[in-house]
This record gives structure tokens, sequence and C-alpha cells, in this order.
């Protein structure tokens, strides 16, 4: 008797091979048998008949690091996308371990907080005895390295405290991490250089470890701040992954071309490069980071507070952010007062869907005094979503073989009525099946090559054997879809709405979506990297 049985599907594998007609069994959280007919009776039959049966897709860009310790997280956003493992640490931030930044909106007070997060060790302790929605596995943030070493400000580490920055990453590659991650327009990591970043990734590299980086400008500094990244990977050897890749700002529409035109050079050369990306021009990160960083040297909540109590620094600022972009890129100059919609707001909730310009002229404040005094009201925890991305340069990219697919979102914890306004992002619950929409609308790619793109290859990019393929042995994560049907429901406004196509989501052989909801399962695992 298996515990599931699908049957009648066409089975996509994961490694880019033709689709062909199968049943699959499931026994033990393991898929137990491929064959054209299966007749042994199951707990429970899912007819696909008509429908895709391919692996479960593989986000590999998530912030649910955070978002995992509530216990409330289901993640049910990325399992409705189809998703079955997340890959979480990423832009430079991982909750661990602790450096004293704490954030009141994380679902735990901040004894349990700096408890769970003293170390990897008792990080990935804590990961592993809570359910998850998703798979989770994680990369060691270079910001808490750096933030534990050096603490928020700018400044070089000497000899000692490279080797305590080193120490840290061995620690991070021994528990199980993917790589490091760095966010080069973030405090502390922002204030990292490329040797001291070198460094760490010889640690990671020794592991088997992959370098994944928001790069320090996406807009006019683009060209250069990929130059950096392909330095580290190749004065350490270690493969290099370009974050959530897009050009920002209206007038470097095209950029895309020669940025491509370099890498592939790159990769001829015989240097490892991927880049994951998620299919929407809206950007999103949190405004308190659209903050020139040298002013939060001090940490955000210091740095505030002085931006509150002085007109003439908020002036500075404000100048800083719209002339000194060679320094520093904030989406308030790319993509203006107007198109920064405000997307959460930890407190003021009643100012969510309104953009900054419109928050300016409701309040008769000038913008950036608005953007600080909604920032100041709400501890500093704001997200924003910034138009400034260009169509043509996203479609350029999703046609690269080397682009995966990753939301850049977080977990939710309970499922949300999908006809609430405002307060998400449409990548929170369709960056995989808008992926498979945009490739077949566009003609981009065929299905077997889309699927393998979104599982098999990113498995072998990070060192997953035991998912992203359909194959006796292997993790049952399975999701089926109807691929003709797949369309994404949710936008700006409706950022919530349910996708249309995703019939099943199988987590280690637990049903956790059915006809495209999520039914409370959480079967989740929290998985390591193996090479
Ligand atoms: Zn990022």
């Amino acid at each position: 008797m298996y515990d599931l049985l699908i049957k009648n599907g066409t089975l996509i594998d994961g490694t880019g091979a033709p689709r062909f007609a199968a049943d699959l069994a499931v026994q033990d959280g393991r898929i137990a048998r491929i064959a054209p007919q299966i007749t042994e009776p199951a707990r429970r039959v899912i007819d696909a008949r008509g429908l895709m049966v391919s692996p479960g897709f593989i986000d590999t860009h998530t912030h649910s690091d955070g978002t995992i310790l509530d216990p409330g997280s289901t993640g049910y956003n990325h399992l409705e996308d189809g998703a079955t493992t997340e890959l979480a640490g990423q832009c430079g931030s991982l909750a661990a371990p602790y450096y004293g930044e704490y954030s009141p909106d994380c679902g735990v007070s901040e004894e349990t907080y700096k408890e769970i997060c003293q170390s990897y060790t008792s990080f990935f302790a804590y990961a592993d005895s809570i359910p998850h929605g998703a798979n989770l596995a994680f990369f060691a943030g270079q910001g808490p390295i750096r933030g534990k070493v050096m603490g928020l400000g700018a400044g070089k580490p000497n000899e000692a405290q490279l080797e305590e920055m080193r120490a840290l990453m061995r620690e991070a590659m021994e528990c199980g991490c993917l790589g490091f991650s760095t966010g080069l327009v973030y405090t502390p990591s922002v204030f990292a250089g490329t040797e001291e970043l070198i460094e760490i990734a010889k640690v990671a590299h020794a592991y088997g470890g992959v370098y994944t980086t928001h790069i320090r400008g996406e807009g006019n500094q683009l060209k250069d701040s990929i130059e950096e990244a392909l330095v580290i990977g190749r004065a350490s050897g270690i493969p290099v992954n370009i974050s959530h890749i897009k050009v920002i700002g209206h007038h470097n529409e095209g950029a895309s071309r020669e940025i491509i035109d370099y890498i592939e050079e790159n990769q001829k050369a015989g240097m490892a490069i991927t880049a994951d990306q998620y299919p929407f021009t809206g950007g999103s990160a949190p405004l308190i980071s659209q903050i020139p960083p040298k002013y939060l040297t001090e940490g955000k909540e210091t740095g505030l507070r002085r931006l509150v109590e002085s007109a003439e620094l908020r002036r500075q600022a404000e100048w800083s952010i719209f002339h000194e972009t060679d320094e520093f890129e904030s989406n308030i100059y790319s993509a203006g007062y107007a198109g920064c919609l405000i997307a959460g707001a930890y407190k003021t909730t009643e100012h969510v869907g309104k953009t900054l310009a419109q928050l300016a002229e409701e309040t008769g404040k000038a913008p950036f005094d608005a953007a600080i005094d909604l920032l100041a009201a709400n501890e500093g925890i704001v997200q924003g979503i910034y138009f400034s991305q260009n169509q043509s340069d996203l479609l350029r990219f999703l046609s690269q073989p080397w682009v995966m697919a990753g939301s850049d979102w977080s977990d939710y914890a309970a499922p949300v009525d999908p006809a609430t306004r405002a307060g998400g992002h449409p990548r929170a619950v369709s960056t995989m099946v808008h992926r498979l929409e945009l490739i077949r609308d566009n003609g981009l790619w065929s299905l077997e090559d889309a699927v393998h793109r979104l599982t098999g290859m990113p498995a072998a990019v990070y060192g997953l054997p035991t998912i992203g393929r359909l194959k006796e042995g292997l993790a049952a994560d399975i999701t089926i879809f109807d691929y003709a049907a797949l369309h994404t429901e949710a936008d700006y406004d409706h950022p919530f709405r349910r996708n249309r196509g995703i019939e099943y989501v199988i987590v280690n052989g637990g049903i956790a979506v059915e006809h495209g909801a999520f039914t409370g399962l959480k079967n989740g695992k929290v998985l390591r990297m193996s090479r």
C-alpha cells in the first residue's frame, strides 16, 4: 500500500528531458516508483489526467529566515505558487548570528530572538525543531557576520577581525549553509570592501558554497557592481549568483544587453555565474534602506531619530539621494516619490496603498519629510514598492538559460483574504506562476526547459541532491499544474489573489495545496548543502 499515487499525469522530470506519460507512487515522503501504470493500492489517489506533474519548484531567493521564527508562519503564499523549497538568508541578512539588531515584527520577543539567533548552531537547531510549509535552506548573510565582529559602522577589518569573520563563515558552512549572501546597499553589509568579501568567499568556497549577491548598484552602477561580484568569484574560485537581476532606471533601458554579453563572456572563460529574478517590474525593499547608509552608521533607531530632529540633516540626506548617486543609488532617486508605493507599515496601516507623493500631499509636508515621519511612526518598519524597471530588460534576462526564479519575499503566516487590497506584492504569491506564464505567452522556452530552471538546475547549482527531480528515491516534492490555465490573478492593488492553474503541491509526500489552496499542512524540512 502506497501513501499516495498520482495517476495518468504527464511527467516532466526536472532534467530538461522530454515529458512522458506515467504514474508516480509515494511512500514515506519519497518517490517510491515511476512506471507507465501502477496498479497497487494507495491510501490516496490523485487523478492527474490532463495535468503536468513536475518536481516542486525551488524559490531560490526568499527572506523567510526571519519570518519562520514566528511559529504561526505557514509560507502558504510560496506553496500556492508551486514552490516546495525556499532558499532564504539572502541579501546579506540571516537572523543569526545576533548582532544587536532586532525587528519587533518578527513574531518572537527580543529575548527569544537573542536566544535562537546567538549562533548558527542555535539557529539551525531551532529551525529543525519547528514545522515549515516548504522546505528551507539557508545562506549565511554577510551583514550579521560583519555586524557581530565590527558593529554597524564603516571601516576595514584588521587581521584578527578577519579571522573572526572567517570562523563565523566556517561555522555557518559546518551547519549546512549553501554559501553566503551580501546586500551591498544595506547597513552594515554596505561597508564591506571587495578584499574583505574575498576572504569570506574563500572559506565558503572551501566547503563547496556559492556567493549570492545583491550588488551595490542596479542602475547607473550596474556594470561596475557585477564586475565586483566577478572579481570576488575569480579571486576566491567561488561560483557567483547575481540576486534579483534587473536594470533600475527608465533612462537605463536596454542595459541588459551589455550585462548579458559581459556575463556570457566570463562564463565562456570558465566562471560559474548564475542569477535569480522575480518577474515583475516593481522592486521592493524596506523604505529605511533608501536612506543613504552614511546616515545610519549608529543603527537605524539613532539615525532615524537624528533625521526627525534636524531639518538640516534631512535636507542633506535628500540632497545626497538625488546628487550623490555614484555613492549610493536610492530607489527614491530612480522611481521618484510618485513611484514609491507604501506596501507595508508596522503601525500606521492606514498609509498602506499610497505613494510617498500622495502621502506628502495629504499631510501637507515635503515628500522627504513625510517619508521620514512615516518611518519614525513605524519604528523604521515600512516596506516600499518602487516602479523603476523596464519590461524589455526583464524579458531579456528571463530568456537567459542561467537565470533562475526567486520571489525575494518571505513567508506569510495565516492565509490572507484574497480580496484584501494593497499591503503586499504580487511576487509574494506568484513568482513561479507568473514566470511560467511569461515564458509560455512569449514563447521563450519549452516547458521542459522552463521546469528544469525551476527545479533540477537550482538543486544542482546549490548542492541539494535530494530535491529538484522526479526520480525514485528522491524527496516527494511535486507540483501538479495545468500549464494552459496558469495565470497570475494578483496585482499591486490586489496582491493576495490566488493563482489559477496550480492544482496540487506535495511537500515530502504530504499534500500542502489542493485545488490551488493551502491545506494547512506544514511538512517542510530544513535542507543542508551536500556535494
Ligand atoms: Zn536584495
